[in-house]
């Protein structure tokens, strides 16, 4: 397939620009230009044979997307230990990514929300010298395993589980639908230690007994990598356990952090098939007259812009909570199923507008709407997002 030209341009109905910084404005054009250079060309490519294009780890760690979060000492870029960048700069950093691809912003979401954050959270000083400078420069590449084949809206009924054996646990169970397990060096894994409790391990490649299968036939995120983590008889070093959390709360705080990554990314996807179907609906002709003029195309554009602007600005303030250290996972469980929704109606709207040349990857819209699926699901699928904010507004947990 040819390489695509990439003529996107930003749409910003309410001028939101302007409530952005300088700074703020040279990340995102950094990514922007990145996208425009190495992904955009490459991408359908990709997806079409269902490839992970394996150079963006290192393009991604090269342009500071992956360890936002973490202090600069460790190779972050300072979000949560002072010095560096805000909420705002990594938002604008996935939705520039999303708006390539989902997979490309999969990939930096993990990387940095599931795997280095965590292990800057929660790990010991040895550990964070250990693995967050390589999985920042993206020379090393990590997974986080939460999900399991029995349990997956429900982890904390997980089976995964490790046993004392001295200086070190022996770590057995299985994690389905990992992002980016057959290519990562290091995997963070949920499971539950003798007395129930669930703690986090960091497990390497080249573990006896660890073995990462690549899960195949997906229709949605083909441009990016998932398997399975199977862990038999694992030998894991105790100093592999990350000493300071237990319980639920330690991968759901890492969920936070990726979840409003995807509240920002999702929304960069739509804003590449607004921008899409606007273009092609003034150069396409039927009837005569560009399909643009046709009032229930105007209606999808209309409602396009409309959802795409509310998104912008609820994300742009969930960023200014969220550099407060104000916002709540509540907010950002908000945040992620309006983005996730409206973005999903977007692509396929805009793919409608196509017409036939909307499923074919000349353009970009059918593979943002297929991986769109996925986003929905993941980190929480839609229902369960609702459920969260159900149960914020009335104290009454409806999950049981
Ligand atoms: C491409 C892809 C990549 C992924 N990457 C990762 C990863 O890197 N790491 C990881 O750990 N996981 C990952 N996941 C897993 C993902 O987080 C789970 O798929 C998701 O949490 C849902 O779990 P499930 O698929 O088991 O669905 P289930 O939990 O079985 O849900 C099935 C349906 O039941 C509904 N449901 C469940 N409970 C309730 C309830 N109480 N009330 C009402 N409805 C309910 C759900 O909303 C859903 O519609 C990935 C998934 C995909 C598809």
């Amino acid at each position: 397939m040819a390489a695509r030209t990439d003529v996107f341009q930003s749409p910003d109905y309410f001028l939101v620009d302007e409530l952005l910084t300088e700074e703020q404005k040279l990340i995102r054009e950094s990514v922007r230009n990145y996208v425009k250079k190495e992904i955009s060309p490459i991408i359908e490519d990709y997806a079409q044979r269902a490839e992970f294009p394996q150079q963006i780890v290192k393009q991604l760690g090269d342009l500071g997307c992956f360890g936002p979060t973490v202090p600069v000492e460790y190779g972050g870029g300072g979000l949560d230990g002072g010095g560096g960048l805000d909420y705002i700069s990594y938002g604008l950093m996935m939705q520039e990514l999303e708006r390539g691809d989902s997979g490309v912003r999969s990939t930096a979401s993990v990387q940095g929300s599931l795997v280095m954050f965590p292990i800057y959270a929660y790990g010991s000083e040895a550990q964070r010298k250990k693995f967050l400078p390589k999985l920042a420069s993206g020379e090393w590449l990590g997974c986080f395993g939460l999900t399991e084949p029995n349990h997956g809206s429900d982890p904390s009924s997980m089976l995964t589980n490790f046993k004392d054996a001295g200086d070190h646990v022996i770590l057995n169970g299985a994690k389905m639908w990992i992002s980016n397990s057959p290519f990562s060096q290091v995997a963070v894994v949920w499971a539950k230690n003798e007395s129930g409790d669930i703690q986090g391990l960091i497990v390497e490649r080249g573990m006896e007994g660890f073995t990462t299968p690549t899960t195949h036939g997906k229709w949605s995120l083909r441009a990016s990598s998932t398997g399975e983590l199977v862990f038999d008889n694992v030998k894991v070093p105790k100093e592999n356990i990350f000493p300071n959390v237990k319980g639920l709360k330690g991968p759901l705080g890492c969920l936070t952090k990726a979840r409003y990554g995807i509240a920002w990314g999702v929304i960069g996807a739509a804003m590449d098939c607004y921008d899409t179907a606007l273009r092609y609906s003034k150069e396409r002709e039927q009837f005569g007259k560009p399909i643009g003029g046709f009032q229930l195309q105007q209606k999808k554009l209309a409602e396009m812009i409309t959802e795409i602007t509310k998104a912008q600005l609820l994300n742009w303030r969930l960023g200014v909570l969220m550099s407060e250290g104000r916002a709540t996972p509540q907010q950002v469980s908000m945040a992620k199923r309006n983005a996730c929704e409206v973005a999903t109606n977007i692509c396929r709207d805009a793919r409608q507008m196509l017409g036939g040349m909307g499923i074919t990857g000349e353009y970009p819209v059918m593979r943002h709407m297929m991986n769109l699926e996925s986003v929905i699901t993941y980190e929480g699928t839609h229902d369960i997002h609702l459920l969260i904010t159900g149960m914020d507004v009335t104290g009454l947990n409806a999950f049981k």
